[in-house]
Formats: C-alpha cells, structure tokens, sequence
C-alpha cells in the first residue's frame, strides 16, 4: 500500500495551531516545504522501509552496512539541503522555523522511522554545537552535519548509566593541546556507524579528572570518526543490537580508545556543562521523538482504513460489507483518526512555541518547556496505540509480517523508551514543569484552555486537571509521582482537545470530504477521548499508598 503523506493536515495544524504566518514565514515557502518534503518522503523513503526491516543494517568486523537503497535515498535528502531546512543561515542553513521543519521530520518518520531517526540525530547536534560550542567547533564542524555531508550521534547511555546518566563512566582528560583524550563504553548508540557518509560527529558525555559525582560532574565532547587530517580517530563500533523494530537502524557499542590511548575530543560549552549542552540536545530531540510517534500513527491509520475498506466480512441485505462498516472496526478507525490529528496539533504547538522562544518570547520558551514532556510521552503513546490499533484492524493480516502493519508498532515500540523514558516524562511534569516559574506557566496554560474552549467535556477535564495539579502541589513528592504517568496523559488530552477544537472551529464553514473527515474525528476526541481522559483522574490522585501496600516481590 503506498503511503501520503499528510500535506492537508499539516498545513492546517502550521496555520491555525502553530500560527506561522506569524512567525515571518511567507505562505509560499511552508507550501513548497511541505510539497517537497511530502514527495522526498513518499518518493524514497517509503518504498525502502520494508526492505529496510527485513535486510537490517548489519555489522562486518567494525564496519556496518545499511540495508539497500538507503544511500541513494540518504543522497538525495542530503543533495535537496533537507538537513538544513531549520539549521542557522550562520552555518549554511536556511534558518526556518522548526515547527515547519517538523513537517519534514513527520514524513520521514511516518516514510521511514528508522531512517528518520538519523537526521533527528543531526537536528539536535546542530543546536547543541550552536548554542555551547567554541567559535571553532562551529567553523570546523557544523557547517559539514547541516548540508548532511556527515551525521551526527548522541552517546549518553553505558551498562550502568541508563535513565540515570549521572552514573556514567566515560572518562576524559586534558591532552595538552586544548583537545581531550575519551576512553569508556557507550551502548545503544544510534546511528553510531554506518556507511551513508564518510564521517561521524559523536557527542559524548563524559566525566573530567576531579569531577563531582553525579550530572555535575559531567561534560560534553565532540569526538569525531575521522580527525581533521582523514585520520581514524581512537573510536569504534564493536557490535549493533538485534531488537524488536527499527531492524534499519544500527544501534551500536561504541567503544573510545582502546587503540590509541584515547579519542580525541574537543568540549563543547564549560567543562562540567555537560548536562546543560546536552539538554539543549534533548529537548529538541524529545519534541522529535513526539513527531516520531505522529508519523508512526498516519501510517498505521491510513494502512488500516486502506484495508477495511477492502476486506469484506459478514452480509447486510445480501451485499458482502466492508469491515470499515462494522461499529466497532469504525471505533478504531476513528480513533486512530482523532488520536493522529490530536497528536500533531499537540507536538506542533510545542514546536511552535519553541520557535517563538527562541525568537526572544520568554513565556512561550516556558510554555514549550512545559509541554516537552507532554508531546514527548504522550505523542509516543498514541504511535504505540495507533499502530497497534493498525493491526487489529488488519485482524490475522496484521499479525503477520506481509501487510506492514505490525512493522509499524514494531518500529513505534521503541520511542516510548529512548530520549528519557515516559516515566521520566511523567516525573519531569510532576517534578520540575508543574513549579515552573512558581506554577504560574502551569496556570497560563489552565487559563488560555479555559479562555478560548466552551466544550462542556473539555471545561470537565481542565477542571480535573487544575484540581489535581492542586493537590500534587500539597502532596509529597511520592504521591506526585504515583500520579504523574496518568496525570501526563490528562494534560496531553486536554491540551490536544484544546487545540483541535481551535482547528475545527477555523474551518467551521468549509465544507468538502476531507474537512468532514477530521471534523468527525475531532467531535469522536471530544466525545470520547475526553471524556476517558477524565477517568483517569481517580488514578492520578490515588497517592502511593496504593502502589506500596506489599513489597515488590509479592507482584512477582
Ligand atoms: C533502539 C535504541 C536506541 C537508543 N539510542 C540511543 C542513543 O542514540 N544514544 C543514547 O545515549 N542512548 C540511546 N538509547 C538508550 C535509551 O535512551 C535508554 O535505553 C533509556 O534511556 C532507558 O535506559 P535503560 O535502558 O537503562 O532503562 P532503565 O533506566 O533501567 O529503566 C528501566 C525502567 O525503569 C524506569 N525507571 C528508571 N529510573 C526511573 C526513575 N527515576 N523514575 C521512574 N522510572 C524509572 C524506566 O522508566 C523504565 O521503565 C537507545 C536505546 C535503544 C533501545
């Protein structure tokens, strides 16, 4: 089934959610941006994602090899200045805004999650470089990752240090020439080698000599695969992972200086300001992994409504039926719709109002700050229910392999778990998000829902939603965080439900099927998301008594 991507859908989110006109960008250029990165999408990363999955990227002592057709498709990305689409005009690229951008990155993942993920890679480097690195570092290397030459990587995670990165080991020390010397281990490292391009910028977190424990202690480095004069630095793949999706993906153990006495690297902002510069990193690339989940979910959603329309199951007046047509079939399909279409306008506002922070507005820098893990977790989510939606819809075809359905929630397991996990999304909520700027970003964001929605369903669950930010500002931490994961996702759906109403309401006189379609599914949100959303509040309050009558043996 060939895949399309979403232009519709897209625009309407940019102009009625995101609001880009604005944000400066004339309406030509989001047309040609989001026709170009559709035909990219649908053109050449589509018809190799299955192929990507059955060949893998495979590993050949040291080297790893992408499965067929992914140089030629990474070529024509790199060659059409994609990679540069939201990269400063300062480093070669065309400075536009990411909520537009994030376009393109939804098409590559709904084409083609796991090559999408690489350029996602990209994305962060280049605003970490630029935002901590030396006037060097960004003469030297930026310019080559944003006309995609080469690619980028982030190595936090070792054995030990996985949601808990502070205990990392890497080690780093002064070689004497203002480089540093990297020895250590990292795991799971995406994209960490393959043979798209000849070169690749590692950011490494790493430890000093003295450094305190803990995230204090820890600094970033930028340590390429081939040093400036061609030569190989001190860093090698040593193995990829086998795992349940993203088979095209190579996830990779990395190794620093088991040759050469160690890699060398370059910090990137103060020694000890690792975990800064690497925020910068992430917070980027968890709105990305949002997109990760609302690209997963389009795909799934129009497999599974391509299939139901075909497959027929069961008679009415003698005539063989569409299994769209059974209820319950449509209950998914519908949801599946309004779960997709609340998604995006979720992720996108918060790209959104990134770019309007980065363009000097401190409160919309705060609000995006506050809905990071929000699009992150809740945006994962939805891919993952979406895409296993997709194959219950296909019935016995999506269990097996040949429909591409089960690719799908395959590939979209993973983003619930990488960038931070959705629980420490749920806990940066309830920990940090919740209090910022004293609760009053929290509080604008109640009031602007409340200003502009008039839905009964939605005044009910923003109700619940201020009560219970109300009793976890009293409660203690512990209660906070037993609640924090349902909590999350009534935020997201009232925040979602918000906007879509917003879309709805703007296209209220126009009338044609495709506008009918999505008005449908924003109604079934409002009527059905809604109001299941509200019934999470009893678990967002429960406290964790609840969770620690017995020890944890006794669930064993
Ligand atoms: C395919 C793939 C690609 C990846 N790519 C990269 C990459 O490019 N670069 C990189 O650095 N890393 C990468 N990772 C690593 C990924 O970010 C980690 O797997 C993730 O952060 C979780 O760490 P962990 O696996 O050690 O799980 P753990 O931290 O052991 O977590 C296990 C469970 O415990 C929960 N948990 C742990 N601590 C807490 C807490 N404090 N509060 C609440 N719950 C908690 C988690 O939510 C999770 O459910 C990748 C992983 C995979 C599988």
């Amino acid at each position: 089934m060939s895949f399309t991507c979403p232009v519709r859908d897209q625009r309407l989110v940019l102009d009625h959610v995101v609001r880009i006109g604005e944000l400066g960008t004339d309406s030509d250029i989001v047309d040609a941006v989001l026709d170009g990165a559709a035909a990219l999408a649908d053109g050449e990363f589509a018809p190799i994602d299955q192929a990507g999955d059955t060949h893998r990227a495979r590993w050949d002592n040291g080297v790893v090899r992408m499965p067929p057709g992914f140089a030629e498709a990474y070529r024509a990305f790199a060659q059409g200045g994609w990679m540069g689409l939201a990269a400063p005009e300062s480093a070669g690229g065309q400075g536009l805004p990411h909520s537009l951008a994030a376009a393109l990155m939804e098409d590559l993942n709904a084409a083609n999650f796991a090559f999408a993920l690489c350029p996602m890679l990209g994305l962060g480097a280049i605003e970490a470089i630029a935002a901590h690195g030396s006037d060097e570092l960004k003469r030297d290397w930026l310019p080559r990752i944003v006309s995609g030459e080469w690619t980028a990587t982030m190595n936090l995670t070792e054995p030990q240090a996985g949601s808990d990165v502070g205990a990392l080991k890497t080690r780093a020390v002064p070689a004497g020439d203002g480089s540093w010397k990297i020895t250590g281990t990292k795991i799971f490292i995406t994209y960490g080698e393959h043979d798209l391009t000849d070169n690749i910028v590692h950011l490494v977190l790493a430890r000093t000599p003295g450094a305190p424990e803990g995230t204090k202690g820890i600094s970033l480095f930028l340590v390429p695969k081939l040093l400036a004069d061609g030569s190989r630095n001190d860093v090698k793949c040593v193995s990829i992972e086998h795992k349940l999706g993203i088979h095209a993906s190579p996830t990779c153990v990395m190794s620093y200086g088991d040759d050469d006495g160690g890699a060398t690297g370059w910090l990137v902002g103060e020694e000890l300001g690792g975990m800064r510069a690497m925020f910068t990193m992430m917070n980027n690339a968890r709105l990305n992994v949002g997109l990760q989940g609302v690209g997963i979910a389009e795909r799934a959603t129009q497999r599974a409504c391509a299939y139901a329309l075909e497959r027929k199951q069961g008679q009415r007046g003698g005539l063989p039926v569409a299994i769209a047509d059974h209820p319950d079939v449509r209950r998914m399909l519908m949801r599946m719709r309004a779960l997709t279409l609340g998604a995006r306008a979720l992720v996108y506002y918060a790209f959104g109002q990134a770019d309007r922070g980065a363009a000097g507005d401190k409160e919309a820098k705060q609000r995006a700050d506050l809905l990071t893990p929000l699009a992150k977790a809740w945006g994962t989510d939805v891919g993952c229910e979406v895409a296993s939606l997709g194959v219950q819809v296909h019935g016995g075809m999506g269990y097996v392999e040949e429909t591409g359905a089960a690719q799908h929630l395959r590939d979209a397991r993973i983003a619930p778990i990488y960038e931070g996990t959705n629980g420490i999304q749920a806990a940066d909520l309830v920990q940090r998000k919740l209090g910022l700027g004293d609760g009053l970003v929290f509080d604008a964001l109640i009031a602007d829902v409340r200003a502009e929605s008039a839905d009964e369903r939605l005044v009910a669950l923003t109700d619940a939603v201020e009560i219970c930010a109300a009793t976890f500002r009293e409660a203690g931490m512990d209660d906070r965080l037993a609640g924090s994961y349902p909590f999350l996702t009534m935020s997201s759906v009232m925040v979602a439900g918000w906007l879509l109403e917003r879309i709805a309401r703007a296209v209220e006189q126009e009338s044609d099927p495709f506008l009918d379609g999505r008005r449908a599914a924003i109604d079934y949100f409002l009527g059905a998301v809604v109001p299941e959303a509200l019934g999470l509040g009893a678990a967002a309050g429960a406290g964790a008594e609840l969770l620690f009558k017995v020890p944890a043996e006794a669930l064993a």
